[in-house]
């Protein structure tokens, strides 16, 4: 194998923070989110590791359609609606729910006719999407008399994630609309369902928990016992090298050895998908060990410090994140960011082998793998 970076997809892993998630949802449908591409896991690979699923979420038509064409039968709600008005000729054709959100929706639904299943979204403070509630309670009779079936409510809280800031205000503005209306609803993303019960309602969507993303990290006291990383990125070390004190690595000398050192350089840089603003000190984990990243992350490749790790040497592989001692939480937020921002952004030239069953690893794809091919081995 001449390709040094690669992720691994932990199936039996997703499954089971599903299942997690289930057991502490007992009366709620749990929807996995798998927008952009399954939260960069692989929109199939997710969909059919997740036969259980009791739905997805998605914004594409054209991902809701891949799904529908692998076979998947669950439900699937396009997140944000029609983006054209032909969308929803397809979307009822396929079974599709779609979320009405804006007055132009409403206007292509009374042109196409069909009896569509949607859901009103209702704007509680995101500013973005939504009708507001007095706005809302209307649209849900307009619906209903063009011969929509009304399946719900949606909203999407703005500041879920801030446990500094209370969800009363869009609370409330929700539940005139669902008061008026008696209808079910789906309000929480993975931050409402982990802090507040009440949001429950018919169906949460869940992205970031399913990938074992906390979406209040580094507090940790609302997140479930038992997840587990779905995703590693790891790459293997090509070079080792010495410093000498006074020796700087890398671009603009951004590291300079204050006392003799051995440096690994590993195949992995920004063109790959690690992040760039990772500064020195940043974790890595070689052989069970934390040691840290040195100087400036190049395209290809990094530094991390190997002074005392000396038994560690070319070849070796170096996980960058997704391990239960070094979690893609960790390194996101020590880059001022998000997981998901850095699992969306490994490149599609990536290899990815899929952990398929406990312990069993599909072998990695020849090298030079293009997009396409590793589509199919996928
Ligand atoms: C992405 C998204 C979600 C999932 O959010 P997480 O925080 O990843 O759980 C839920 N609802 C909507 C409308 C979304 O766009």
């Amino acid at each position: 194998m001449t390709r040094t970076a690669y992720a691994e997809i932990n199936l039996p892993a997703l499954r089971h923070n599903y299942a997690v998630a289930k057991r502490q949802l007992p009366h709620t449908k749990v929807w996995a989110v798998v927008k952009s591409n399954g939260y960069g896991h692989g929109l199939l690979r997710v969909a059919q590791a997740l036969p259980q699923a009791d739905g997805f979420a998605l914004i594409n038509l054209e991902d809701a359609l891949a799904l529908r064409h692998a076979g998947v039968r669950a439900p699937i709600l396009l997140l944000e609606g029609a983006i054209e008005a032909r969308e929803l000729e397809e979307a009822h054709a396929w079974q599709l729910d779609v979320v009405v959100r804006s007055e132009h929706q409403l206007q292509w639904l009374h042109a196409c006719g069909q009896p569509l299943r949607v859901w009103v979204k209702v704007n509680t403070g995101m500013n973005r999407f939504g009708f507001v509630p007095e706005r809302a309670i209307a649209v849900v009779a307009e619906l209903r008399a063009l011969g929509c079936q009304v399946a719900g409510l949606m909203t999407h809280f703005a500041c879920a994630d801030d446990l500094a800031i209370k969800l009363d205000a869009p609370w409330q503005r929700f539940m005139q609309v669902v008061d008026a209306t008696d209808l079910p609803f789906t309000a929480a993303n993975s931050a409402a369902t982990l802090r507040a019960p009440l949001t429950h309602g018919a169906a949460v969507r869940l992205g970031g928990l399913l990938y074992n993303n906390n979406p209040f990290y580094p507090d940790t006291r609302l997140w479930l016992d038992g997840l587990q990383p779905v995703m590693r990125f790891a790459a293997r070390i090509v070079h080792t090298s010495e410093l000498q004190a006074g020796d700087s690595i890398g671009y603009g000398a951004a590291f300079t050895a204050a006392k003799p050192m051995r440096i690994g350089i590993v195949g992995a840089g920004y063109g790959d998908g690690y992040p760039r603003a990772a500064p020195s000190g940043t974790p890595v984990l070689v052989n069970g060990q934390r040691v840290p990243l040195v100087g400036r992350v190049a395209m290809n490749v990094l530094a991390i410090d190997l002074t005392e790790q000396p038994q560690v040497g070319i070849g070796d592989e170096v996980t960058l994140w997704g391990d239960a001692r070094l979690s893609c939480d960790e390194i996101a937020w020590r880059c001022g960011t998000i997981s998901e921002e850095l699992q969306c952004a490994l490149t599609s030239r990536l290899p990815i082998r899929q952990i398929v069953a406990d312990n069993t690893l599909s072998p990695l794809p020849d090298d030079q793998t293009a997009p396409a091919q590793c589509l199919a081995y996928l």
